[in-house]
């Protein structure tokens, strides 16, 4: 069967057995002669599904018991807005590092809820790097820091993370989110959009802890308040079950796959090949982000004209590559390689960048 040579920020490329086996079941899942999507959500056979989604999520990422996994709808972008609304007492300040678009949507959201410090920024770099912060500028009454681990549209990745006890820290972790092993206890609430390395869009996923809850006003509508995901096993009112099914068959994938040590040696090998590609083409191919702030999920770069860019991608697709234009707001080249994108699609791309260089 054809299958693209898909290089999307997201929606993205999803693994070929995850597709097969929910093809199987979009017409009769598990013999109830109904498919996935005809279930109530209040079934047994859903239930198993759900509580599976959440039970691997827990193992693959080693998650605590003192924390919550939830579901929930709405996108990451929801999130810019319920973690300040649930988190940002009326004295406090949260604290943003912006190292994208993403995190400057994200302070975007919280400045309209509460008060908001930017604590460090490379915008000046053109978020060409992750920024430097000073720990102490970041008080111990702060509400929470902010930050967003991987940046798909610049293409840099945090490789340590901030830590101050005393200061909540608050991840978008959307498109890195199950690429590497990861501490959770680092973090108090990571958030993650599932259209990239989890599954399909339609659902987020939380992973809060528990202590944090106590902090959201019962004011909250109810659908705002991260209580009514936690009370009710995110099963408050109707959960996309779609979504949350496919992302179980995605979690089963990963484990089979060994787990997140192997998923990240795949990812740095796919990444190394595409660095190389850059690295070794004598100035051809020019990487946005600094070396050491390198994304191994987003390879951001451009040519040395806009026309030769524009070249580029318009051969690129005539050979079968599909997204691997830079987001629009800054245009350029990115190839997005997640979990799913099998290694031998990316060494056709950075055999197609060596070919393309050596003909131009
Ligand atoms: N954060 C990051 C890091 C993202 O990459 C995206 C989407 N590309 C978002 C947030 C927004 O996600 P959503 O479309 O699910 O709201």
């Amino acid at each position: 069967m054809y299958r693209a040579l898909n290089f999307n920020a997201g929606p993205a490329a999803l693994p070929e057995e995850v597709l097969k086996e929910a093809e199987k079941n979009l017409l009769n899942f598990s013999n109830t002669g109904m498919g996935i999507m005809e279930l109530s959500h209040r079934s047994k056979e859903y239930q198993a599904v759900h509580d599976q989604a959440k039970t691997l999520l827990r193992k693959l990422l080693a998650i605590p018991d003192d924390y919550e996994v939830l579901f929930i709808q709405g996108g990451a972008s929801l999130q810019f807005s319920m973690i300040p609304m649930n988190l940002l007492g009326k004295d406090q300040e949260a604290h943003y590092i912006l190292s994208g678009s993403w995190s400057e949507k994200a302070l975007k959201e919280a400045d309209k809820i509460g008060k908001t410090v930017i604590s460090a920024s490379s915008k000046d770099q053109k978020y060409r790097l992750i920024p430097e912060y000073n720990q102490n500028d970041i008080p111990d009454s702060a509400a929470y820091l902010h930050i967003t681990s991987n940046n798909t549209i610049y293409g840099t990745q945090w490789k340590t993370f901030p830590s101050n006890e005393k200061t909540p820290l608050a991840a978008d972790m959307s498109s890195d989110i199950l690429s590497r092993p990861l501490e959770v206890e680092q973090f108090d609430l990571i958030y993650a959009g599932a259209q990239k390395n989890l599954g399909p869009s339609g659902v987020t996923v939380v992973i809060i802890r528990k202590e944090l809850l106590q902090r959201s006003s019962e004011k909250l509508p109810a659908m705002l308040n991260y209580n009514t995901f936690a009370n009710n096993n995110s099963l408050y009112n109707t959960p996309p079950t779609l979504a949350i099914y496919l992302l179980s068959l995605v979690l089963e994938w990963a484990d089979k796959k060994g787990g997140l040590q192997q998923i990240e040696k795949a990812n740095e090998k796919k990444a190394k090949m595409l660095y190389d590609a850059i690295d070794e083409s004598e100035g051809f191919y020019i990487g946005h982000a600094h070396k050491d702030s390198r994304s191994c999920m987003n390879v951001t770069f451009n040519l040395q004209n806009e026309d030769l860019s524009r070249e580029f991608l318009h051969k690129a697709q005539e050979a079968g590559f599909v997204g691997l234009g830079g987001h629009r707001s800054i245009g350029g080249c990115r190839a997005s390689i997640y979990n799913a994108v099998p290694e031998h699609h990316v060494e056709k791309l950075a055999a197609f960048m060596k070919a393309f260089k050596n003909n131009n």
